[in-house]
């Protein structure tokens, strides 16, 4: 961390230049743009699935030439004239959804599918994985962090703890006593495993093909793992619940496999909470379906549920600091993303870049 002076006008960032290619950089810190917005110093910020994405050309709407990443904690640099919760100073936790507050969207809590916001960051517009970033709509993109709080966990509010727990838990209906299975242990499977925790399920079964993460899942609270790379995750789980299945399976990898394991594991009246992100079609099985009261949940992450993350962890109840696994520092941003990109050999969950 440096800190600012008046009259640098230069930051470092890490730049997408079209598929396969990126490049941390010089690039001008970003000015006020409207009066809604804040440039916020970004102390820690990370990497998502989400930029990997983007880097393999998935994401049309992210053009070469945008500074990525849409997670990160800093202080307030400045603010527009109409910007009233945030000043200079203020410690901030920066979501990865932009949200106006006022459109017909964000009005119903959608804030995912703000009219002139959404998921922006670091696709539509320069994101985080900066020594600075310019905040649109910052009154209800911004989150206050309490002074004394260890602000390094809090990145991982920014997505990957909300998108477990609306996608995958609420969305899921995830509650007391009941069984839970979530296919695929990365970051955003075992934060829906570390939330699902709150709801007391007797069971949450954990099922991926890289055992280090079964084992950090039963570190996180998982009853039990299943190693799938024998094909027998679907008999296993059956074969656990007395042929019933779960009353929740969630999908947080999103390939057609995954899609089709829940819908064989998924028990009568139960819920397949999709969280992964799908690039090519699955198929559904109504055939087998149709008849079992079963109800199937798709969402982007709102980040609706901040306020109620934030209090939990700032109370030192859900600690998510324990999701990151490598420490870099920002001019080392092209080394995390060989260790994130290599998770299957580096055993990375989640790496934390320090600006
Ligand atoms: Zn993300
Ligand atoms: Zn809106």
């Amino acid at each position: 961390m440096r800190p600012l002076e008046c009259s640098w006008d230069r930051m470092k960032a890490l730049v997408y230049h079209g598929p396969g290619k990126k490049t941390l950089e010089d690039r001008p810190v970003p000015e006020l743009q409207a009066p809604t917005d804040a440039i916020v110093r970004i102390t820690h910020t990370t990497i998502c699935g989400s930029d990997l994405h983007i880097l393999k050309g998935d994401v049309p709407s992210c053009q070469p030439g945008r500074i990525l990443g849409h997670e990160g904690v800093g202080v307030v640099e400045k603010v527009g004239a109409g910007v009233t919760a945030f000043k200079a100073g203020d410690p901030v936790l920066i979501s990865c959804i932009t949200a106006c507050g006022t459109c017909e969207f964000c009005r119903s809590a959608m804030y995912s599918h703000c009219a002139t916001g959404g998921w922006i960051l670091g696709n539509e517009i320069d994101g985080t994985q900066a020594e600075f970033v310019r905040i649109p709509h910052a009154d209800m993109s911004l989150y206050a962090v309490p002074a004394d709080t260890d602000i390094k966990g809090l990145v991982m509010l920014s997505d990957v703890l909300p998108t477990g727990f609306e996608c995958g838990v609420l969305n899921g209906r995830v509650s007391l006593g009941s069984t839970v299975a979530i296919i695929g242990a990365g970051p955003v499977g075992l934060a829906a495993l570390m939330t699902a925790a709150f709801f007391t399920p007797a069971e949450i079964i954990m099922i991926d093909f890289d055992q280090h993460r079964l084992d950090a899942a039963l570190g996180f609270g998982a009853t039990r793992v299943i190693n799938a790379t024998d094909g027998q995750a679907v008999a296993t789980v059956l074969k656990i619940t007395d042929g019933r299945g779960v009353n929740t399976v969630m999908d947080a990898v999103g390939v057609p496999g995954s899609f089709e394991n829940c819908q064989d594991m998924v028990a009568v009246g139960g819920t397949i909470a999709n969280i992964g992100v799908h690039g090519v079609k699955v198929d559904l099985h109504l055939e087998h379906l149709w008849s079992r009261n079963i109800m199937i949940t798709t969402r982007l992450v709102d980040t609706s549920t901040l306020p109620l993350l934030l209090r939990t962890v700032c109370s030192g109840k859900l600690q998510p600091a324990t999701l990151i696994t490598h420490h870099f520092e920002l001019a080392d941003i092209l080394s995390a993303y060989d260790t994130f990109g290599h998770a299957a050999s580096t055993n990375a969950l989640k790496v934390m870049v320090s600006a």
